[in-house]
């Protein structure tokens, strides 16, 4: 198990944490290794649009964007004009996800890599798509956001079981 950063908050239920972060995956940054993403489901699980091979995440998974606005774009595709709003990461400004105003989030193919996260060392190695270089992981900063993730999708969770 990960070391917990702030303990203090979330002291009751260091169990459930341990328990939800196998359900979570932090992806980062192809770029630039900023974190820019936790999902409830692997990428490589999630279905692929055809248009693009980007990856899918429905507004039925629990994710979490570390990205921000970027610009509209107008893509040609054969079956007309779509409009892309993009999220370009935070630190190195390269579009990362885009969606469509309303509806899933895509996910470029190639933008994100799984790396370390907060689940574990064994499961996440497995799915690195590539070698990361970048070391600057913030690893304080991911796991203070995992923790309030874990929190909601717990509720979620606990909330469809009745
Ligand atoms: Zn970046």
């Amino acid at each position: 198990m990960p070391k917990i950063v702030s303990s203090s908050t979330i002291s009751a239920s260091a169990e459930f944490i341990t328990g939800a972060e196998k359900a979570l995956h932090v992806y980062y940054c192809h770029y630039c290794g900023e974190y820019v993403l936790i999902v409830d489901k692997r990428l490589h699980k999630l279905p692929r649009r055809r248009t693009d091979n980007a990856s899918i995440i429905s507004d039925k998974r629990t994710f979490k964007l570390n990205l921000k606005r970027g610009p509209t774009k107008i893509i040609k595709r054969a079956a007309g004009y779509e409009r892309q709003s993009r999220w370009s990461c935070p630190r190195c400004d390269l579009p990362v996800a885009y969606d469509q105003d309303s509806g899933p989030v895509y996910i470029f193919d190639g933008a994100v890599h799984g790396g370390t996260s907060a689940q574990g060392p064994d499961e996440s190695r497995r799915q690195v798509l590539g070698e990361s270089k970048v070391e600057d992981h913030r690893p304080a900063q991911v796991q203070m956001t995992a923790e309030q993730l874990l929190r909601e999708a717990e509720r979620s969770r606990e909330r469809s079981k009745r």
